[in-house]
């Protein structure tokens, strides 16, 4: 199990319209983050603040400025610390993991599912919420 490489294929795949924000989270966002709040609309993520309609693309997902010309896209999050509940959980399983080409596995992860599933809940029992680690 390799670490993520900021590939962006999660947030590219998930973030326009697959994700869900807890009530809790968009109760805070409206109190403490105004500009996440912007883009919720009835309760779901992520709307265009000026027409209403729903976003292809997670208004939060930027890429970093490269370091050489031909360097791959490096991705990041813009709300990282307040990111909804749904993206700390990912990666959850290996399936998932193979099925969306995430490039933190390796060869040896798809022979060993089971000790991959290991490894990768111990590396992201500090990003899932404690109820769920
Ligand atoms: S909120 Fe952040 S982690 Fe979640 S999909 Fe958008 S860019 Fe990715
Ligand atoms: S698909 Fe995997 S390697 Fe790529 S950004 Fe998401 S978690 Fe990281």
């Amino acid at each position: 199990m390799k670490d993520c490489n900021q590939c962006g294929k999660c947030c590219i795949k998930y973030g326009g319209g697959d994700l869900a924000a807890t009530q809790d989270e968009i109760d805070l966002w409206e109190i403490f983050n105004p500009e996440i709040f912007d883009y919720v609309k009835n309760n779901q993520i992520w709307f265009d603040p000026k027409s209403g309609l729903p976003l292809e693309r997670c208004p939060f997902l930027e890429i970093a400025p490269k370091k050489t010309p031909l360097a791959p896209n490096l991705y990041t999050c813009s709300i990282y610390q307040d990111r909804p509940e749904d993206c700390r959980h990912y990666p959850s399983l290996i399936a998932e993991m193979i099925r969306d080409e995430c490039e933190m596995i390796e060869v040896i992860d798809i022979e060993h599912q089971k000790q991959a599933q290991v490894k990768l809940d111990i590396l992201m029992q500090d990003s899932r919420p404690a109820c769920c680690s």
